[in-house]
């Protein structure tokens, strides 16, 4: 999905929003819509300030003394957005690492990575075989290193 950068005309906040979903898109500044600046974000990143400033006078059709008001407006109400903004990529960036961390499962007799899922299958199939002693019962994980279930 390509991403594009994106401005919302209200507190002209840039974002990197999938061309796709920019339309639907609401700032948290209020009820603007995100208008794309038809650049990737790494291309828009790269452009010196005037030259950002003007693509975004330009997408947005203003002319100069309009685009002057806009961006004292702009400077005024962006900052906390913008702000706000940081801090959800911050925890969902956050909440990621931590469901990663969790999924990592690794053997606890001798810690190794390489760890595969005993499937439903094979936990049923030796529960048959070989009764209450099976020793995969309960057992999710069988270590592919030293071979214990777990
Ligand atoms: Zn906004
Ligand atoms: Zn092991």
């Amino acid at each position: 999905m390509a991403m594009y950068a994106c401005i919302c005309p209200n507190c002209g906040l840039v974002l990197q929003l999938s061309d796709t979903n920019h339309r639907s898109e609401k700032c948290d500044c209020g009820e603007a819509n995100f208008t794309s600046l038809g650049v990737y974000p790494a291309d828009y990143y790269k452009l010196s300030e005037d030259k950002q400033q003007q693509l975004i006078q330009k997408t947005l059709n203003l002319t100069d003394q309009q685009f002057k008001e806009q961006k004292e407006i702009w400077e005024k109400i962006r900052e906390p957005i913008r702000k706000r903004y940081e801090e959800e990529r911050q925890a969902r960036a956050q909440r990621n690492r931590e469901i990663e961390m969790r999924n990592r499962v690794t053997c606890p007799y001798c810690n190794s990575f390489d760890v595969s899922k005993i499937s439903t299958f094979s936990r049923s199939a030796s529960v048959s075989l070989f009764g209450l002693a099976s020793n995969k019962i309960g057992k999710q994980w069988h270590c592919n290193h030293c071979k214990s279930d777990f």
